[in-house]
């Protein structure tokens, strides 16, 4: 556990989101991804302490470097809805035309995305990595650790 200097209870935050209901979310939103030219589909679902889940989908475009990942997107979309804490866990899943295949992993983009949503509200979340066969459980501090972030600009 990295939580060091956190205010964060591990026990605690796992009890606040059912992890099923959570992967459940997230597979679902791969339906809704718009990934025409990769095909990779994409859904992630982000949980919040009181039980709210906020889920996105990869937004791809045809000027290829403009993607949004689907964990950004619900990143995005949460801060829209006011959530700046409580941040618990993260699931994420998807694969070639939303086929689960191996465990799908945050880019670095998004393991920064989802880091400054975390320490806003000082929780580690969990992180589960969801394929076809089998799910990964990781701490976001250890997907990318010692993140820069709000504090760090003093
Ligand atoms: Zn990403």
């Amino acid at each position: 556990m990295a939580c060091a200097g956190l205010s964060c209870s591990h026990e605690r935050q796992q009890a606040m989101i059912d992890r099923d209901t959570l992967i459940a979310a997230a597979k679902e939103a791969v339906s809704r991804a718009y990934a025409p030219y990769s095909r990779f589909q994409v859904g992630a679902a982000l949980g919040f302490a009181d039980g709210n889940i906020v889920t996105g989908a990869n937004v791809e475009n045809a000027s290829y470097g403009l993607a949004l990942c689907a964990e950004t997107a619900a990143v995005a979309r949460a801060m829209n809805d006011g959530k700046r804490s409580d941040l618990v866990a993260i699931a994420v899943t998807g694969g070639i035309e939303g086929v689960l295949g191996d465990p799908v992993t945050p880019c670095g983009r998004c393991r920064q995305v989802l880091s400054e949503l975390a320490q806003l509200g000082q929780t580690d979340p969990l992180v589960w990595c969801v394929g076809s066969h089998s799910i990964s459980e990781h701490r976001l501090s250890d997907l990318l650790p010692h993140a820069f972030g709000p504090a760090s600009l003093g």
